[in-house]
């Protein structure tokens, strides 16, 4: 597939001084703030209560408030529904147009990525970056060889709050498609406010509508009839009931695609540069608090070299510091509210009355969702019957001559989203990279932070439908018409 030129966002260099406190003093105002998430329908005003939103690493903080979409929201939402009728040209300027707002308002966005996701600098930086990359990539690919589906249901969560609402809606939108949009329901002030910044770079509103909400809103958006795709990226568990749902109310052949959990595992064998490996095992396993589908779960190091490796994986942990998002010191926030605490606090405690922590950091107590970063000594990785959303790392071992068995052991989970190996064996490589079932692949390097038009991502078996996001067959999915061949 041709990929026309375009270059990705430049981000900002938090290592350059200016850049830093220019966005210290932008995002300042936006530290007070309150904010509103509601519905943005066609036509008609909200209908249910406001409910406030509290910041994950400070529960004094009162971020501001959200309406969820009601039923007569819904309703009225499918009903003006309407795919967008312009020019490939048009759709591609818009979307451009949004990108650069994005950039514009990029202190406002960071200020409400800290306080309403807990999320720590680097990574807000890096989200931004990705949500520009993909307005501007799949603008990229608009075309008018090309008819839109129809109305597009973009269900997104709350880890990528910006960057995976907006990538969804991006491609659909350049393709031509209406899109109802639900954001996680802990993230609406995020969405809320991307979602004004489309419009008012030229996107209709009955091409794009917003419903925040929970499960039900989800349920009714994936169960009508006037339904023609659905792109949803969040559990396992959910992309199933969709599908269950689509078959049983909407036309045959309609189309999801769901890019879903993961029990990502890496391979550290005896050649590996044990300081580089620990860099990259505690970056898989701990950036973004854990809360990433790609991070790493189940680290599998072999028996030779484990000791050493375990000891300098320690000292690295006891450098980690869990605290405030807003500070550049910090290398974890919280995660993303008290039911996932709990979730994850349960499984650690049920690991420390087993006696398998291998090493535990402390974490702050000042009533903010914060989880000490944890290493779990586990036998195999068929010992986490599902994924652990949070810093939480398990360590396995494993003998020279078991790597084969290794291998389908991780494969026989059944999910395959992401993979790491570490090794200075070139055969190595090569073998592994062919049997290992899994969406992305990464070697020598950490496995996560997927970059728009160079990694595009997505899983495998129960991780996901494909087309990966960020790359060339993900926007074709949501046209009616293939993508015109040069020789027909
Ligand atoms: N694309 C992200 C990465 O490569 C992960 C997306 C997700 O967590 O859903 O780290």
């Amino acid at each position: 597939i041709f990929l026309p030129e375009r270059v990705n966002s430049r981000g900002w260099d938090l290592t350059h001084a200016p850049t830093l406190s220019a966005i210290e003093t932008g995002r300042a105002p936006f530290l007070e703030t309150q904010l509103q998430g509601h519905p943005i329908i066609a036509a008609g005003q909200p209908t249910e209560p406001k409910t406030p939103v509290i910041n994950p690493a400070r529960a004094k903080d009162i971020v501001g408030q959200v309406q969820v979409a009601g039923p007569a929201d819904i309703t009225a939402a499918i009903g003006y529904a309407k795919p967008w009728g312009a020019d490939a040209a048009t759709r591609a300027a818009a979307l451009n147009a949004a990108a650069n707002a994005y950039e514009a308002n990029a202190n406002e966005l960071f200020a409400i990525l800290a306080r309403e996701a807990g999320k720590g600098m680097p990574d807000v930086v890096a989200e931004l970056r990705e949500a520009v990359d993909f307005l501007r990539y799949y603008a990229t690919q608009a075309s008018d060889d090309t008819k839109a589906r129809g109305v597009w249901t973009c269900i997104s969560p709350w880890n990528f709050p910006l960057a995976i609402f907006t990538g969804q809606i991006a491609a659909a939108l350049a393709a031509g498609n209406a899109v109802l949009a639900k954001p996680a329901e802990q993230t609406a002030l995020i969405a809320t406010r991307a979602v004004e910044m489309l419009h008012a770079a030229g996107v209709p509103i009955d091409a794009l509508q917003l419903l925040p909400g929970g499960g039900n809103v989800g349920a009714a958006l994936t169960s009508d009839a006037r339904i023609n795709g659905v792109a949803f990226t969040g559990s396992t568990a959910t992309a199933l009931k969709i599908r269950e749902a689509m078959a049983a109310n909407c036309a045959p052949g309609t189309p999801l695609i769901a890019e879903t959990g993961g029990l990502n595992a890496m391979i550290v064998d005896s050649t590996a540069l044990p300081e580089h490996a620990v860099r990259d095992i505690v970056n898989g396993a701990f950036r973004s608090a854990g809360q990433r589908c790609s991070a790493l779960r189940c680290l599998y190091v072999q028996e030779d070299i484990a000791e050493p490796l375990l000891k300098m994986l320690k000292g690295a942990m006891d450098e980690l510091v869990v605290g405030d998002p807003w500070l550049l010191s910090t290398d974890l926030g919280p995660v993303i509210d008290a039911p996932a605490h709990k979730i994850i606090a349960d499984h650690i405690t049920q690991a420390q009355s087993d006696g398998r922590i291998i090493h535990q950091i402390k974490a702050p107590e000042n009533g903010g969702h914060f989880i000490a970063p944890t290493a779990i000594r586990v036998n195999s990785i068929t010992d986490m019957d599902r994924e652990i959303f949070g810093p939480v790392l398990h360590v396995a071992t494993f003998k020279a001559d078991e790597i084969n068995n290794v291998i389908d052991t991780i494969n026989g989970t059944g999910y395959g989203l992401t993979f790491g190996l570490h090794t200075r064996i070139d055969d190595r490589v090569q073998t592994i990279v062919e049997r290992i079932e899994a969406g992305n692949i990464y070697v020598n390097r950490d496995q996560i932070g997927a970059v728009v038009g160079s990694q595009p991502f997505g899983g495998e078996g129960l991780s996901g439908t494909g087309p990966k996001a960020g790359g060339p067959h993900y926007l074709p999915r949501f046209t009616a018409t293939p993508v015109q061949s040069a020789t027909s």
